[in-house]
């Protein structure tokens, strides 16, 4: 188990020049008040603008400054995995580059670890500066979750949580493709507890989480941690093909025992698009889970490193 310091704070980061000197100075004005060792963990997403090089400034002044250099973009949650595994605390905190999640609700955060929970997730008890469009699917979409699956994740929180060494070693033992680390956080149980804070306005650039973006977060959530939308399908498919019959034998019916069997043409195009259509989406929600089977089975690594900076040893190996 590995342990070098008191605490790692894994920033995932995309294109985020403009912000990410302030998130490296608020950051560090916080971890200061702690008077114990501490890592800053950059892991950068394949970021077409400076922010590598901002970030390697950083590493040459201060040594307890990380990166991690992907060789594309693979995704905030890939990011994240790769900082949690490299990663050396006795507690890792993640947080986003953008200052959205505070960096000074990690003194909370940090109190209630030492008060012996080992998980401290933030709960967003407002958010400001978003639209109405990302509150609203946000909002729907925890909910959403919380009804199709067993694992019981909290409503309204994001990434932005401390979690305690031997959580984040249980977590890096999860390979798998299809990443949704809240629900991963809350599948591995241990002591959890929640601290609440406002999010803010991100405090500068754009969202890096455009809708598709966040289109495939949320089915690779609900796939990772449910297969209700299989059970359902499976349940709609019944009761379509049973509707189906009893609107037979009414034809049936009405071919041998009536004169009005041509009218019924308006009916049969309906209903035959309406079938078409319905079996479509449905497999389209099996498609979504043998895609995903498709994309395990072939276990490739989660994420290529192209450069690391400040680090004395890689991931799984002893420090020299
Ligand atoms: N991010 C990343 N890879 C991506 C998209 C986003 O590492 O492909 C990072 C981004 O730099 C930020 C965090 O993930 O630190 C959250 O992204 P963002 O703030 O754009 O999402 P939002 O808060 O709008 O949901
Ligand atoms: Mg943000």
């Amino acid at each position: 188990m590995k342990q070098h310091c008191f605490l790692s704070v894994v920033v995932p980061m995309y294109n985020e020049e403009e912000v990410i000197e302030i998130t490296y100075r608020r950051l560090t004005a916080v971890l200061e008040t702690f008077d114990e060792t501490y890592e800053i963990v950059f892991v950068n997403d394949g970021s077409r603008d400076r922010t590598s090089a901002i970030v390697r400034r950083f590493c040459e002044q201060d040594s307890r400054v990380k990166l991690v250099e992907f060789s594309r973009n693979f995704g905030h949650q890939i990011a994240v995995t790769a900082g949690m595994d490299y990663a050396a605390g006795r507690a890792v905190v993640l947080i986003d580059a953008d200052l959205q999640d505070p960096p000074e609700l990690i003194i909370e955060m940090v109190a209630r670890w030492r008060e012996g929970f080992d998980v401290v997730y933030g709960r967003r008890v407002e958010r400001r500066g978003e639209s109405w469009f990302k509150k609203t699917t946000a909002s729907l979409f925890y909910r959403f979750l919380r009804s199709m699956t067993s694992v019981n994740i909290p409503v309204d929180t994001g990434d932005f949580r401390l979690m305690d060494r031997k959580v984040c070693d249980a977590l890096s033992e999860m390979r798998e493709r299809s990443r949704f680390i809240r629900g991963m956080v809350s599948w591995a149980g241990f002591r959890q507890t929640s601290v609440e804070y406002v999010r803010d306005e991100r405090a500068a650039g754009e969202t890096k989480y455009p809708l598709r973006k966040m289109i495939r977060l949320s089915l690779d959530a609900v796939t990772s941690f449910s297969t209700k939308p299989l059970k359902l399908a499976g349940i709609l498919g019944f009761l379509l093909s049973a509707a189906g019959f009893v609107y037979l034998i009414v034809v049936l019916f009405q071919h041998f025992f009536t004169e009005t069997t041509t009218q019924g043409w308006t009916s049969l195009i309906a209903i035959s698009l309406l079938f078409h259509g319905i079996t479509l989406s449905l497999l389209g929600v099996v498609g979504e889970y043998i895609g995903r089977i498709y994309e395990e089975a072939k276990r490739r690594p989660l994420y290529l490193v192209s450069d690391q900076l400040n680090f004395s040893s890689r991931p799984g190996e002893a420090p020299q």
